[in-house]
Formats: C-alpha cells, sequence, structure tokens
C-alpha cells in the first residue's frame, strides 16, 4: 500500500477499531496510523517513531505505548523473534478473528491470509468455555522469488 488514498483509508480504519474498543483519536494515534501501512518490510516501534518525529515531536515512550495498543487491537501482528511487526492488511474482514501470516525467512516478504472461521477450544483437548476473540499464526518459509533465485 503505497498511494496515499489507500493510506489514509487505511488509518481512517485503524482510528475506527480503536475507537470501538475505548482508545480515542489523538494525534499521536493518527499520525502512527499513516505510517504503518507505508512499510515494505517488517518493523518495530523505533522504526515508526523515525517517520513519526519527522511530522511531530512526539517522545518515543509515548510511540512504544500506542504501538503497544495497536498490537494489543490487532492492528499489528508480531513476526520472527526480533520485534518485528507488520500492519494488519485485513482490517475490513467481517470476522476479524483468525489471521496467518506468511513471511519469507529470506527477504521478510509477508503476505496476509484471513480465514473466516475461528479456532474453536470447545473439544476435549481445549480450555472449556474459553471465549476466543483473535488469533494470529506466523508461518515461514521460502517465497517464490527466493527459492528461485537460490
Ligand atoms: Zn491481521
Ligand atoms: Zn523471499
Amino acid at each position: 500500500m503505497t498511494d496515499s488514498n489507500a493510506s489514509q483509508d487505511y488509518a481512517k480504519s485503524c482510528i475506527e477499531i480503536l475507537a470501538s474498543k475505548g482508545f480515542k483519536r489523538t494525534k499521536t494515534r493518527e499520525y502512527i496510523a499513516n505510517v504503518i501501512s507505508g512499510f515494505e518490510k517488517p518493523f518495530g516501534p523505533k522504526d515508526v517513531h523515525d517517520l513519526v518525529s519527522k511530522k511531530s515531536n512526539v517522545d518515543f515512550a509515548t510511540v512504544y505505548r500506542n504501538f503497544q495498543i495497536f498490537s494489543d487491537c490487532d492492528l499489528l501482528h508480531p513476526v520472527g523473534s526480533h520485534g518485528k511487526f507488520v500492519a494488519c492488511s485485513k482490517l475490513h474482514c467481517d470476522d476479524h478473528a483468525v489471521h496467518t501470516i506468511f513471511r519469507c525467512k529470506k527477504c521478510d516478504m509477508t503476505q496476509e491470509l484471513v480465514e473466516v472461521k475461528k479456532p474453536t477450544a470447545n473439544h476435549s483437548e481445549g480450555p472449556q468455555a474459553f471465549k476466543v476473540e483473535s488469533s494470529v499464526t506466523e508461518v515461514t518459509g521460502i517465497c517464490a522469488a527466493c527459492a528461485a533465485s537460490s
């Protein structure tokens, strides 16, 4: 998502989802929502702060705290083991529940799928009466481009 209309729509959806979970619209949240869909590769709070600090003098701690809120609301998904994230690319899915992120271990290309069916815990092995809210799975492997070049 590199064109600015798409990223504005994306930011608007983020702000609406945050609001629906009780997080008010703030300048910092707007700035973060505006930059996260522009990253081509997984990113961390520091990368977001680097971009946001060009527009506003918000400190790193504030960006970090809000980054955490975005992550808690499933707007950002953790990938890999280095504190990196990708922006959820399926904000408009009706049942925003099961996110599957495919990530190439060589080039960090990511692509997300959303399945509508939530996993259920109501069988003999699952915790009983567990209310599933969301599920994020990372699937790692080698993308077609990397496989072709090796
Ligand atoms: Zn997602
Ligand atoms: Zn690759």
